[in-house]
């Protein structure tokens, strides 16, 4: 049961100087529930196939199909829609979470654009439930993100991406910029998150070390290509 399947993806960038194949005809597929490792050294590609998924950019040719539909072929209206059940974590969130908002409306603000929650009243209620859920405590719910250090940053960044509910959760680089002991402590949420809602992870980072103990398969990209995909136990005895 393929939640995910990549084929023949393609991402070429044209510039004055040439044409980049960032991402050059890539090809995989994740099992629902299961957490596939994206490595692969910076500038490989692996950013770009994240945002390929999520439909943030238009991909030059190939299919990315999410439970059969090819997002590739959706409208702005579709990739909206997608957003419940399809999400993402970035590298630093202090460069993705809004600095003027605070810490409640960033992670109501998807439950408000999605109207999942009907009620102004009921967005308070699931506000703390989430901050619950990624052990973060209510009494930020007014702050601001420069007022919170970077694993409770991430934390809410993760809040804010399960707010909907979702199945599938791209997670580009989401403890790259944390202190190693943190690190550790974001990563046992993740997989906590994922037994209990059953989620599926592409989890994209350059640090091997991370992806050792995370994922059960690990794709290799190298410029652009996708050199290897391997059980990560098999992987690890070869190297
Ligand atoms: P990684 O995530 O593995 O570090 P990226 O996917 O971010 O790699 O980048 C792959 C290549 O595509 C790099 O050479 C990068 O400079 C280039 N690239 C990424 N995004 C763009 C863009 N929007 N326009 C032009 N080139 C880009
Ligand atoms: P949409 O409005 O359909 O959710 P966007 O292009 O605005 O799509 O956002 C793309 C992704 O980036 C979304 O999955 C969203 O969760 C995430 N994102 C956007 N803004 C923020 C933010 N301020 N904090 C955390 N994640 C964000």
């Amino acid at each position: 049961d393929n939640i995910l399947e990549v084929r023949n993806l393609k991402k070429y960038f044209k510039s004055k100087n040439g044409t980049l194949h960032a991402v050059d005809d890539v090809s995989f597929s994740i099992k629902r529930g299961e957490t596939l490792g994206l490595v692969g050294e910076s500038g490989c590609g692996k950013s770009t196939i994240g945002r390929l998924i999520l439909g943030l950019h238009q991909a030059t040719s190939g299919e990315i199909l999410f439970n059969g539909q090819d997002i590739c072929k959706m409208k702005k209206a579709q990739i909206h829609d997608l957003r419940k059940d399809l999400q993402i974590i970035f590298q630093d969130p202090f460069a993705s979470l809004n600095p003027r908002m605070s810490i409640g409306e960033i992670i109501g603000e998807p439950l408000l654009i999605h109207k999942k929650v009907k009620r102004r009243a009921e967005i308070n209620s699931e506000i703390r439930r989430l901050m619950d859920v990624v052990g973060l405590s209510t009494r930020f719910i007014n702050s601001y993100p420069h007022e919170l250090d970077g694993g409770r940053r991430q934390r809410v960044g993760i809040a804010r991406a399960l707010s909907l509910n979702p199945q599938f959760i791209v997670c580009d680089e989401p403890v790259s910029s944390l202190d190693v002991s943190i690190q550790a402590q974001v990563l046992n949420l993740l997989k906590d998150l994922q037994a209990e809602y059953g989620l599926t992870y592409l989890f994209i980072t350059h640090d091997l070390s991370v992806v050792k103990h995370f994922s059960e398969k690990i794709a290799v990209m190298y410029l652009g290509q996708l050199v290897e995909i391997a059980e990560s136990d098999e992987l690890f005895k070869k190297t």
